[in-house]
């Protein structure tokens, strides 16, 4: 991959970048399978003597539909907010909190579901039993929603988030935030007549903050066939942190020392090809196992990647300095507490990572067959 570094990237040199990721797309090594990017020469607007540089697109697909600027330009018109209105509505209603087995997370799933099925999808419930009070081992029932598109099962794509808050507050951050961006991926998929070639699952997730239950109980459930023929599981768990960052997981280990699977280096780099591309600062960050629903995919050996904007870290200065906000203040402040509300949350920046979210969806979606 092209060097980002766990250091932060910035605007200057991801505007050098920008030439650099066009000249080195042609290898495209660890892309998605059978990915092939297709370089295209956008109008300089004008034909003056200094054009754009290159952009590189996957193909085959719809004109504009794939272009990481243009997905970006989509999703800042998007009114993404409404998602989060409605689960902080939820949560009020339901004692404060959206926590797995409780009416507020069943309210929350009616939700996404009737999203869901109004933009053309069929959501399914996957219901599992998970441990509810560890310290008195009270086991009880939830359920996943999941929903796919048409496509070759093949080289199937997961794209979830948990949708459960925990017991002490809304969640609207976490994991709100990561709900509102599938579902509107999911929505933009529709809208842009995005027909995937290869199937995609969108997942919403249930008991992530007991023990990443939900993901586990899918994984579990696959098939060895399944599980080879799942090309990328991408999560996102947080994409509006308040004093947040741009963050995607290093796939490859160049930057933590722990890579994913054969495969999640080339998930980190479309990731970085949609932020270099639209010349916005952004890091790479580890995997911890154990610390969200990506974690049962890569001990099945499924590559993986995924969107994280920060939860109780300070920024650091150049952190601050890349993306603005306070450093020496936590990322989200409000990280698993009871003000995790509507007012803990970055709007632009949940629209920024959303539209990396849907880049990264339509690259895999319509990456060509092998
Ligand atoms: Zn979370």
């Amino acid at each position: 991959m092209l060097t980002l570094s766990r250091h932060v990237l910035p605007a200057v040199l991801a505007v050098l970048l920008l030439s650099a990721t066009a000249c080195n797309s042609g290898s495209a090594a660890g892309s998605p399978p059978g990915f092939q990017p297709d370089v295209v020469t956008t109008d300089p607007g004008g034909g003056t003597e200094s054009p754009e540089p290159s952009v590189a697109v996957p193909r085959p697909g719809p004109p504009g539909a794939v272009d990481a600027r243009a997905v970006l330009t989509a999703f800042k018109g998007r009114g993404m907010v409404g998602h989060l209105e409605a689960l902080q509505r939820i949560a009020d209603d339901n004692g404060g909190n959206r926590a797995s087995g409780t009416s507020g997370y069943e309210e929350s799933a009616r939700y996404v579901e009737e999203q869901l099925r109004a933009a053309g999808y069929n959501p399914v419930r996957q219901t599992f039993t998970f441990e509810q009070d560890r310290r008195n081992r009270n086991q009880a029932e939830s359920f996943n929603i999941l929903a796919e598109t048409g496509g070759s099962a093949a080289n199937t794509v997961v794209v979830g988030g948990h949708l459960d808050s925990v017991e002490d507050g809304p969640g609207i951050n976490d994991n709100g935030s990561g709900v509102a961006a599938i579902l509107e991926t999911a929505k933009w998929m529709k809208k842009n007549g995005i027909t995937p070639v290869n199937r995609v699952v969108f997942a919403f997730w249930g008991a992530e903050e007991n023990d990443l239950d939900g993901s586990r109980h899918y994984v579990d459930e696959l098939s060895k066939t399944e599980k080879d023929q799942t090309s990328a599981y991408l999560n996102v768990d947080m994409a509006a942190s308040p004093n947040g960052i741009r963050s995607f997981h290093d796939g490859d280990g160049s930057d933590f020392g722990d890579a994913g699977p054969s495969g999640s280096d080339g998930i980190e780099n479309v990731f970085e090809r949609y932020f270099t591309e639209n010349a916005l600062p952004a890091e790479t960050t580890a995997f911890e196992g154990g610390d969200s629903d990506y974690d049962a995919f890569l001990q099945a050996g499924i590559p993986a990647g995924g969107l994280f904007s920060g939860d109780s870290e300070s920024k650091t200065d150049a952190q601050a300095q890349a993306y603005g906000g306070t450093p020496g203040r936590d990322l989200d402040p409000c990280y698993h507490e009871a003000c995790d509300t509507l007012s803990n949350i970055d709007s632009a920046l949940l629209q920024e990572m959303s539209g990396a979210l849907a880049y990264v969806t339509a690259a895999y979606a319509l990456a060509p067959r092998n």
